[in-house]
C-alpha cells in the first residue's frame, strides 16, 4: 500500500487560497492559477497529452470552482477541508496514472472509503472501529494507491486529520492491516538530532525508540507525530524514516529498541511569549489560582510549552498565537497582575550535556530555565 500526501507545498498554496476566498480577495483567482499551474507542469512533463489524468486533474480543479463559487461557509473549518482535501486527490491521481503507463498496475481506492471520523473538520479523530473494518474489507487489490491526510464523516463529508496527517494515515493502514514494516519517505535523511534551519551541523539518528520518537515530538521536533507512532507502538510495527533522495542512506529506525539514540537533540521554538500571572496583593498563588488559569487554557485550547511556579507568580511559555494570547491576557488580567515578554525562543535539549548547553546559552539572555534528569529547556530573549 502506498498512501501519497500532495506535491510538495501545495498544502501551504491550497491552505493560502482558502485564506483569500474566506476574506473575498481580488487575487483569489491568481493563487489558483498557480496551484492549477504547478499541477499541469508536471503532467505536462509525465504524460502524453491523451493520457486520461488531463481529465481527472481537470474534474479536481472544478471541485474547487464549486466551493468557490459558493459563500463561505461559517464554519472555516469545513471550507478548509473541501478546498485542501484537493491535494492529495490530484497527487495520488496523478502517481496511480504515472505507474500505470510505467506497467505498474495499480489500484487507486479514495481514503474517504475507509478512513472514517468525525465532524471535527481539520482536525478530525478516527472513528476506530468502523475504519479498521473498512480497511480490512476495502484494501485488498493490492498494490493499492489512496491518499494520505484525508478522511470522511458519516454523512460522507470530507475531513482532514491536521497537518502532516498522511503519516498518520499510514500508520492507521499498517495497524489495521497488520504490516511487517512501514517506511516514510522524506526529502531529510530521516530523524536529525537537529532541525537543520537552526544548526549548521546535524546528527541522523540510526535508532529510536517509539517512546523517545513520542518524548522529541511533545516538545515540539518535527519528528513524526505521536499520532503516528501511537498504533505502530500498539502492535510493534517498525518504522522506517527514509530520504527519497538519497536511496543509500537507510535513515532511522524507530522501533520497540531498549538502546534508543541518546546524543544531545536540540528542539527550537520560535515567537514564544512568556507570561508572568501574579496576585494583585502579592499573596501566594494557590491551587484554586492554578486551577482556574488551567482551565483558561483548556477553554482557548493553548497549550504549555513549559510552565513553573514560584511563591508569588506563575509564569507559562507559549506559542504566541495572534488570536489566541491577546484573548488570554485579557482574561487573565480581570483576575491578576499579567507581565508578559514576546518575541522568545525555547530552546529544548533531550539527553544534554555541559557542552550542548553552553553552545545554546552562550550568549544569550536566559529568562527561564528548567531542567529534569533527560531534559533541559531555556526560554531566550
Ligand atoms: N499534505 C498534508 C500536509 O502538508 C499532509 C501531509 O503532508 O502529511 O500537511
Ligand atoms: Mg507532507
Amino acid at each position: 500500500v502506498v498512501v501519497f500526501s500532495a506535491l510538495g507545498k501545495v498544502t501551504n498554496l491550497l491552505e493560502e487560497l482558502v485564506e483569500l476566498y474566506v476574506h473575498k480577495s481580488p487575487i483569489l483567482d491568481d493563487k489558483l492559477n498557480e496551484i492549477k499551474q504547478r499541477h499541469y507542469n508536471i503532467i505536462k512533463e509525465l504524460f502524453p497529452i491523451e493520457n486520461e489524468i488531463y481529465n481527472i486533474v481537470e474534474n479536481l480543479f472544478i471541485e474547487i470552482d464549486w466551493v468557490l463559487e459558493e459563500e463561505p461557509n461559517a464554519n472555516f473549518s469545513y471550507d478548509y477541508d473541501q478546498i485542501v482535501s484537493v491535494g492529495e486527490l490530484l497527487s495520488s491521481n496523478i502517481m496511480s496514472s504515472f505507474l500505470k503507463i510505467n506497467n505498474f498496475a495499480n489500484t487507486l481506492i479514495d481514503a474517504r472509503d475507509f478512513i472514517k471520523t468525525d465532524n471535527q473538520h481539520q482536525n478530525a479523530i478516527i472513528d476506530w472501529d468502523f475504519t479498521d473494518i473498512s480497511i480490512k474489507e476495502k484494501v485488498v487489490n493490492y498494490p493499492v494507491i489512496t491518499q494520505g491526510f484525508i478522511g470522511c464523516t458519516s454523512e460522507n463529508f470530507t475531513t482532514t486529520l491536521g497537518r502532516e496527517g498522511s503519516d498518520f494515515t499510514a500508520a492507521i493502514l499498517a495497524y489495521s492491516l497488520n504490516a511487517s514494516n512501514l517506511t516514510i519517505w522524506k526529502d531529510v535523511d530521516g530523524v536529525l538530532n537537529a532541525d537543520p534551519r537552526f544548526f549548521n551541523k546535524t546528527n541522523l539518528l540510526d535508532n529510536i525508540s517509539f517512546t523517545e520518537a513520542i518524548e522529541l515530538a511533545f516538545y515540539g521536533a518535527k519528528v513524526i507525530h505521536p499520532k503516528t507512532i501511537q498504533p505502530l507502538q500498539k502492535k510493534g510495527i517498525p518504522l522506517q524514516v527514509r530520504s527519497f533522495i538519497n536511496l543509500d542512506n537507510s535513515g532511522t529506525l524507530i522501533n520497540n529498541t531498549k538502546k534508543s539514540s541518546k546524543i544531545p537533540y536540540f528542539i527550537v521554538k520560535e515567537n514564544q511569549v512568556l507570561i508572568s500571572i501574579s496576585d494583585n496583593d502579592l499573596s501566594f498563588i494557590i491551587e484554586e489560582h492554578l486551577s482556574w488559569i488551567f482551565s483558561l487554557m483548556s477553554k482557548f485550547n493553548i497549550r504549555l510549552n513549559l510552565m513553573q511556579n514560584s511563591a508569588v507568580s506563575f509564569s507559562i511559555c507559549i506559542d504566541n498565537d495572534k488570536y489566541k494570547v491577546p484573548k488570554l491576557i485579557k482574561c487573565l488580567s480581570k483576575r491578576f497582575s499579567v507581565f508578559y515578554n514576546t518575541s522568545l525562543t525555547l530552546y529544548t535539549i533531550r539527553h544534554y550535556t555541559d557542552d550542548s548547553i553552553k553552545f545554546i546559552t552562550k550568549d544569550n539572555e536566559i529568562l527561564l530555565e528548567q531542567k529534569s534528569r533527560n531534559t533541559v529547556q531555556f526560554v531566550i530573549s
